[in-house]
């Protein structure tokens, strides 16, 4: 049977990236789901023998640890909590991991990583060689959350959104997002019974990002289906498809394989490895506001001008992180600022001739080039 997944043929992925959610992987009682691992693990073992390279983003660790040291609201009461249950659960987990993909033969690969390991250029960079070179190895890496050293400034707080900087990292084709929702639906389907499974999404727009804020995710996790489509928005512009998948049957990636619905975000195009990462960016520093006259200029493929800036906010440095608002109120681009906040505020509005005057020459012309910016 065809999959309904168009353009995405689960067995065509060479590199796929497949995230599991922690209520999948770990029961009510605290036990770990071993019976439903080994449907997972049979699953890879199949498709690493016929040449695909897998990586696997797996939660768990925080709920599971939450549970052997009877630690209230799963572990999450407190960050303290979250370190500790992350720090008993995560041991476990991987020997998990490793032991049954061990029986198939396979070695496993434990990474863990803070979201300042893939903020900062130099640490992606180191990350995305440690996975390649895994890879070329024949082994599967298991990541997760460094969760018992990362703080809330820290932390990615969910794996979806770790999973897609993952499959950005590693340029795999796909990530999949195995959880207990089976997509993305139209509205709430607990509370609307005329709500829809959106099968693909070419394009993540208001319209869809208003989808996940009905709240048609299942509310269970740490996710959520508005993480879920924030990592869809990380992974398609970093040339990744990305699918969101219900986890529940027993082989779930079989059941894929057979043609099981989900949601579909297909890849977008074009956008050069610099750019990528920079789009993946969750830290932002500030707010560019701009004038229509400068969004058509951005449009056009030209840096942001002083002239066409409305509004500035937030404080940066040279060269931070800042998002770019259209003057409907939406981020349309993001890109490395070439002068501090404190400078952007005063020379906003400025033809070049004046900010020469104020600041003096050599006047960097941009506020933002071309060659740093994303658009989104
Ligand atoms: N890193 C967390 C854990 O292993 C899971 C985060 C999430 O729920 O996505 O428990």
């Amino acid at each position: 049977m065809v999959s309904p997944l168009t353009g995405f043929p689960p067995d065509k992925i060479k590199r796929l990236v497949i995230k599991i959610g922690s209520a999948l992987l770990v029961a009510q009682d605290g036990t770990i789901r071993t019976e439903w691992l080994k449907g997972v693990i049979e699953d890879i073992a199949a498709r690493h023998a016929a040449g695909q390279q897998i990586i696997v983003v797996s939660s768990g660790a925080i709920a599971l640890g939450a549970r052997r040291l009877g630690l209230p609201k799963g572990g999450r009461g407190s960050l303290d909590d979250a370190q500790a249950a992350a720090a008993v659960g995560q041991i476990a987990l991987s020997h998990h991991w490793a032991g049954l993909l061990r029986e198939k033969g396979l070695n496993a690969a434990q990474m863990l990583v803070t979201l300042d390991d893939l903020e900062h250029r130099r640490r992606y960079l180191n990350a995305a060689a440690t996975l390649e070179r895994l890879l070329s190895l024949g082994v599967v890496p298991v990541i997760n959350e460094n969760d018992s050293v990362a703080t809330a400034e820290i932390r990615f707080g969910d794996n979806d959104r770790l999973a897609a900087r993952i499959g950005q990292a590693a340029r795999a084709d796909a990530v999949a997002l195995l959880s207990d929702v089976d997509g993305l639906y139209t509205a709430n389907p607990h509370v609307d019974p005329g709500a829809e499974l959106v099968r693909e999404v070419k394009r993540i727009d208001a319209h869809i990002a208003a989808m996940a804020d009905s709240g048609s995710g299942s509310g269970m996790g740490s996710g959520g289906m508005a993480s879920k489509i924030e990592a869809a928005r990380i992974a398609t512009g970093a040339g990744a498809h990305l699918a969101i998948l219900s986890g529940k049957p027993e082989r779930p990636l079989s059941a894929w394989a057979r043609g099981q619905g989900g949601t579909i975000f297909l890849a977008r195009t074009g956008q050069r490895a610099r750019k990528t990462w920079l789009a993946g960016r969750l830290v932002v520093k500030g707010r560019i506001i701009i004038d229509k006259g400068a969004e058509e200029a951005l449009l056009k493929g030209n840096s942001l001008l002083p002239a066409g800036v409305t509004e500035v906010g937030g404080s940066f440095a040279r060269g931070d992180v800042v998002d770019i608002i259209g003057p409907e109120g939406r981020a349309i681009a993001r890109g490395l600022a070439e002068y501090d906040a404190g400078e952007a505020i005063r020379i906003a509005g400025m033809r070049k001739a004046d900010i020469a005057e104020l600041l003096g020459n050599p006047v960097r012309p941009a506020l933002i080039h071309r060659d740093h910016m994303v658009m989104l």
